[in-house]
């Protein structure tokens, strides 16, 4: 890719980059077919120049959907190994993103270990480290500040970068117009409305969007183009203040794309079931088709403690719907900072999300495991079903945890096991529950 600056220059181009092949590699395509669409911006492939240890992945329609995990320091939290143990989790439970959203102490050091260990593309939200970062109160800092944090990260090698551009003034009076019950819940949005009301000036990505878009072309950084405006409760949800920012959203989109620069667009969210088809629809028109990223959308506010079920939900039916990359949600969402524990459940819950829309869109090959699970059930092979899981260590704890009489069914039915029965009569042999039979 040397001869172009990014991925989407390339594509383009007509050039077949590196990264396109291991794409279409890894998602049964064939590279014209990814290349085509990177040049659109249907399909992104965030891959910083720096980021070396990368294994290249595509986000958009017709590919798998990927699922990110949020992870990273904060005042209240800041065991610098605890996050890595999360890290390392993430990557081996098949996290294809990790977003790193520390806001305290020495996020550079971070922010640097994770590029150089991390497989996984990484992503930030440069406005949550500003403050850190130019050791400055907000009302000081200065829109240049706040690109010379962009500069900094891309520079680093983060693979694709969260910018509240679209929050601008005409977004703000729609939302002020709104009367929200939730009001901002984006915390990088509810900072930029903070410094805009404070400092009186246009959102500073917005005016600058150009310096922006030459920094992140620079290092073949992709702009997930952020909505500060996001529904925080199912009441907010499809509002015109939600809105009019997915349309500013959408001529930013536009303009990333005449500068090479590959986007994502982020979505809501909180949002009850029969909006989130309509949401999707909307996004990809206003858009153009360009990948869309969601969290949650979480179907119901009342589930602390179990919002990891209420986002898969959501992220199942928008997946299925035109989103493309899922934004985990932890048990511990709205709680706390998620523990190891926390961030295992929110990846497998995101996990099947992700997969039961990649079934349902039968997109090449996603049946194949759930096929594999079929198999290794009809001959009751343990070992196999536990490899085939999505989290292999609970399947095959839950298993041993309750001691069977006979080996090879499981707790549930015991020796009147179904597969055992049916597998037994159409081998031609007998089924008996009270002599003992030995072999299945
Ligand atoms: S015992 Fe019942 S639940 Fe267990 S494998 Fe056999 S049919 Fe399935």
């Amino acid at each position: 890719m040397s001869n172009y600056p990014t991925q989407m220059a390339a594509a383009k181009a007509g050039h077949i980059t590196p990264e396109m092949k291991l794409v279409a590699e890894k998602e049964h395509r064939t590279p014209e077919w990814i290349c085509e669409r990177v040049a659109k911006g249907t399909i992104a492939i965030p891959c910083n120049i720096n980021h070396k240890s990368i294994s290249a992945e595509g986000i958009g329609d017709g590919l798998r959907t990927k699922i990110n995990v949020n992870l990273g320091i904060s005042g209240d939290a800041k065991d610098y190994d605890l996050e890595m143990d999360k890290v390392r989790m993430a990557i081996n439970m098949g996290a294809e993103s990790i977003m790193d959203l520390s806001n305290y102490g020495k996020t550079r050091d971070f922010r640097t270990a994770l590029v150089n260990e991390s497989t996984a593309m990484i992503g930030t939200v440069p406005m949550y480290d500003a403050i850190g970062y130019l050791e400055k109160d907000l009302m000081n800092i200065t829109a240049d500040d706040f690109l010379e944090v962009v500069e900094a990260h891309a520079k680093e090698g983060v693979d694709f970068m969260t910018i509240h551009a679209g929050i601008n003034r005409r977004a703000v009076e729609a939302f002020r117009r709104a009367g929200r019950r939730m009001n901002i819940v984006s915390r990088g949005g509810s900072l930029l409305f903070a410094w805009m009301m404070m400092t009186d000036n246009e959102n500073p990505f917005f005016e600058h969007y150009d310096k922006v878009l030459e920094i992140l072309r620079a290092y073949d950084c992709t702009i997930s183009i952020g909505d500060a405006l996001r529904p925080g409760c199912i009441d907010d949800s499809s509002d015109a203040a939600q809105l009019s920012e997915l349309i500013e959203i959408g001529h930013l989109t536009k303009r990333a794309w005449e500068a090479d620069v590959q986007v994502l667009v982020e979505g809501p969210g909180h949002m009850a079931m029969n909006e989130i088809a309509a949401n999707m629809a909307i996004e990809k028109r206003l858009c153009h088709g360009a990948p869309f990223y969601v969290l949650g959308p979480l179907v119901t506010d009342i589930a602390p403690g179990y919002d990891h079920i209420t986002s898969a939900i959501g992220g199942a039916i928008a997946a299925q719907n035109g989103a493309n990359f899922l934004c985990y949600v932890t048990p511990a969402e709205h709680l706390r900072l998620p523990d190891l524990d926390d961030v295992r459940e929110g990846i497998v819950a995101s996990k099947i999300a992700a997969h039961a829309a990649d079934i349902a869109l039968n997109l090449p090959g996603a049946r194949d495991r759930d096929n594999a699970m079929g198999d290794a059930r009809h001959a009751l092979n343990w070992p196999r079903m536990f490899k085939l899981a999505l989290d292999p260590e609970k399947a095959q704890r839950y298993y041993e945890s309750t001691p069977i009489a006979e080996r090879h069914t499981c707790s549930m039915c015991g020796k009147m096991c179904a597969v055992r029965t049916t597998n037994r009569i159409l081998n031609g042999q007998d089924v008996s529950f009270v002599t003992e039979i030995e072999s299945c």
